[in-house]
Formats: C-alpha cells, structure tokens, sequence
C-alpha cells in the first residue's frame, strides 16, 4: 500500500513540471501555447513541441489566450 502511495506522489510531483515544460510553439507567428491551448490544439502544420527556455530563447512571445 505504501508503495502505491509513494507513485502517486512521484505523479503528482513530476506531471505538473511536464505539463509546465513543454510548450507548443508556432515558428510563424513565434508565439507559445500550452500544450491544452485550443490554438495549439488547431496549429498542425508550424508548430512544435519545444522547451519553455527554448522558445524564449527563439524570441518566442507567450499566447494572449492560455499564457504561455
Ligand atoms: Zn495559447
């Protein structure tokens, strides 16, 4: 039982840094979404899956929408 307790925390813990991480960055417009963003959801065919850093580090601006 401690065990299961013990993912459970190591989930909680690690999926919300994930989820902070990686956005989905769009190389037209140069603007980041989060991954649940409904513009990230539309944008297929200029966006890509990329580190937070690295999309400001591209001069990445964050989505008006979702924030980044
Ligand atoms: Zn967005």
């Amino acid at each position: 039982m401690k065990k299961y307790f013990a993912l459970i925390i190591c989930f909680a813990m690690f999926l919300p840094v994930c989820f902070a991480e990686t956005v989905v960055y769009n190389t037209k417009t140069h603007k980041y979404h989060k991954p649940g963003c409904t513009w990230a959801v539309k944008c297929t065919s200029n966006c890509i899956k990329i580190d937070k850093k690295d999309a400001k580090n591209k001069g990445g601006v964050p989505c008006k929408v979702c924030g980044g």
